[in-house]
């Protein structure tokens, strides 16, 4: 992937993209603490932050209020330089976000329909409609510094593969998706995107223990020790729904039984609405299910919203086992705080009551004091929007 230190040459092309990092970073700074973070007298600094203004890449932004003198001069990203742009892959949708060279979002986009599948002719076909999209919101494509893909499964972020979306032995698919849309690709899996996007621009800022789930269609995880999002060896840590919890004889689509995500998803909530529609429960969903149609999770979330009562009992189920699952976790971790996050994570007003209930009943109270539970701020965006971040950070090379 090419990175920020690959646009600059010879001298002062580290301190340039240290630069650049800092305040991609921490936003501002005057010449005399650039000076003190890097190290670097402040004749050079000053020559350095003339040279980076004049390749468009930060601006002057005013001058600090101090009480007499001279009041010093401050630096930030300029804006217009570039676009960060991220994706979160769904089922059958992808949204998409978009960040300004300085790091704000400047463009959210939600439920683009779009199944992505695997193959070549795939990436070829969601890179023509990200830029359709992109090209409607007056984006010139040729200032994209980087794209992040949030997709779902086991994904190594460093070599680019996902085991999602397979290309063959030699081509991740990060190269393929490059070579589409013409410029740096950066994929992440979809739970540790969203723990990133949640972490920084969510509920999560400023805490240092956090778990983030992912309650999608399957069910994921994203950690955060000390500040730092965990990979493990190989990138492929989170996988908490198929921690195997359960007692029950459902095959997992892992291929394994017993695992969380078969009474903790919205593939669960699905199989025991329909569990109960098959038993002849009435629901303001009987009429759908009994003529032959398919019933949807949207049908679902609708008769939750609308106070159907089977619908409301298979979410507190979900809910009750999901909060047997995040007792055990928050004994284990000790977090300040849990996210509950994922297209669930719309029927939150159904769902903290149960999860509550067993957190209180199944984890030691003594840990359990210590965290706080709480829904996801960024919705259905937080995926995109930590996508975009993460192709942020990766350009800049931020930690
Ligand atoms: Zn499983």
């Amino acid at each position: 992937m090419k990175r920020i230190s690959d646009t600059f040459i010879g001298r002062n092309a580290d301190i340039k993209q240290h630069i650049l990092a800092l305040c991609a970073k921490d936003g501002e700074f005057s010449i005399a603490d650039l000076s003190k973070a890097c190290n670097i007298s402040i004749p050079t600094i000053t020559k350095i932050l003339n040279e980076l203004h004049d390749a468009g890449m930060i601006e002057e932004r005013g001058k600090f209020s101090s009480a007499g003198g001279r009041k010093p001069s401050i630096f930030g990203l300029n804006p217009e330089a570039g676009y960060f742009v991220g994706i979160d892959v769904f089922r059958d949708s992808i949204s998409l976000a978009v960040m300004d060279f300085a790091g704000k979002v400047i463009e959210t986009r939600a439920d683009i329909p779009f199944v992505f599948e695997g193959s070549r002719n795939s990436c070829n076909a969601i890179s023509r409609v990200i830029r359709e999209h992109l090209l409607e919101s007056g984006i010139e494509l040729r200032k994209v510094r980087c794209y992040g893909f949030a997709l779902p499964g086991r994904v190594n972020h460093v070599t680019g593969f996902s085991f999602s979306f397979f290309i063959d032995d030699h081509t991740p698919i990060s190269k393929v998706l490059e070579e589409e849309l013409n410029a740096p690709v950066t994929v992440e899996n979809d739970s540790r995107a969203m723990t990133f996007g949640e972490y920084v621009a969510g509920v999560g800022e400023g805490e240092q223990h956090v778990l983030f789930m992912n309650v999608g269609w399957g069910l994921g995880m994203g950690v955060i020790i000390e500040g730092k999002v965990l990979y493990g060896k190989s990138g492929f840590s989170g996988e908490f729904g198929h921690f195997p919890i359960l007692d029950n004889d459902r095959i997992c689509r892992c291929g394994k039984r017993g695992c969380l995500e078969t009474g903790a998803s919205g593939s669960a909530l699905y199989r025991i609405v329909e569990g109960k529609l098959k038993e002849g429960r009435s629901s303001m969903l009987s009429e759908k299910y009994n003529s032959g149609k398919e019933i949807t999770l949207e049908d679902i979330f609708v008769a939750i919203e609308s106070e159907d009562v089977l619908a409301i009992e298979a979410i507190e189920e979900v809910g009750s086992t999901l909060g047997k699952g995040l007792a055990g976790l928050i004994n284990v971790f000790n977090p300040e705080l849990v996210v509950i996050g994922g297209i669930l994570g719309r029927a939150k007003d159904y769902l903290y009551m149960p999860i509550m209930g067993s957190i209180n009943k199944y984890s030691l109270k003594l840990v359990s004091k210590d965290t706080t539970v709480k829904f996801s701020k960024l919705g259905t965006m937080t995926g995109g929007i930590g996508a975009c971040m993460l192709a942020q950070a990766r350009y800049f090379e931020m930690e």
